[in-house]
């Protein structure tokens, strides 16, 4: 009888609460983690949020271009935000959203090198490809073409993917070393969290034609 009744109150009681936001620009309904959120400083203006966590009111965008072109209008964040706001240009958005990637993205590298989830240097890179231990494979944006090309080709064979992305000297900053012309994650997690934020840098992509041209209005 205990059970019965605990069956049924389990039936009755609410649906355990899970936040979910809209989007702005598409109003498609998801976890506010897989969101790009959007903030109003003191002085009405919108900006992105960096740390995902700053106070007051949040307007939420998908990980895209498009919805960000889309949320990106004073009249829209207004309602959003609860409060008339000013929006800067459309570039503006494009280079905070990629200033807060670029972040993310290197604080994976840093996390995982802390974790000694990661190879650097030529040698050592080259030694666990031979192995099978890497999973996930960053490559400099500035490495010589001969050794990207070698990379590249390896990763293939391997079925890992190969990306290039970031500077040797920044690659090495990320990791607290000299300059590094690839880097190898050899944990699937953080070869995992890499991928989802390089997807994210793939989508949001603002060069485009016209799309710096488009300014925001002011109200
Ligand atoms: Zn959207």
């Amino acid at each position: 009888m205990n059970t019965e009744r605990a069956a049924g109150e389990a039936r009755n009681a609410p649906p355990r609460h899970l936040p979910i936001r809209t989007c702005v620009g598409c109003r498609a309904q998801r976890p506010p983690q897989e969101l790009l959120r959007l903030v109003c400083s003191p002085a009405g203006e919108v900006m992105v949020d960096r740390t995902g966590r700053a106070p007051g009111r949040g307007a939420y965008v998908c990980y895209d271009a498009g919805c960000l072109r889309r949320a990106w209008q004073a009249a829209k964040l207004t309602k959003a935000l609860r409060r008339p706001v000013r929006v800067s240009p459309f570039a503006e958005a494009c280079r905070q959203v990629e200033a807060l990637l670029r972040e993310r993205l290197q604080a994976c590298l840093g996390m995982a090198q802390r974790a000694r989830a990661v190879v650097s240097g030529h040698g050592a890179l080259s030694r666990a490809l031979a192995q099978g231990t890497v999973v996930y494979v960053v490559r400099a944006e500035n490495l010589a073409a001969p050794r990207a090309a070698a990379y590249e080709a390896w990763c293939r064979r391997l079925s890992i993917p190969c990306v290039s992305l970031f500077t040797k000297e920044e690659l090495g900053r990320c990791l607290g070393k000299p300059p590094r012309g690839a880097v190898g994650f050899t944990e699937a997690r953080f070869g995992q969290a890499f991928a989802a934020w390089y997807a994210r840098w793939q989508r949001l992509q603002c060069a485009g034609a016209g799309l710096e041209a488009q300014h925001g209005r002011s109200i």
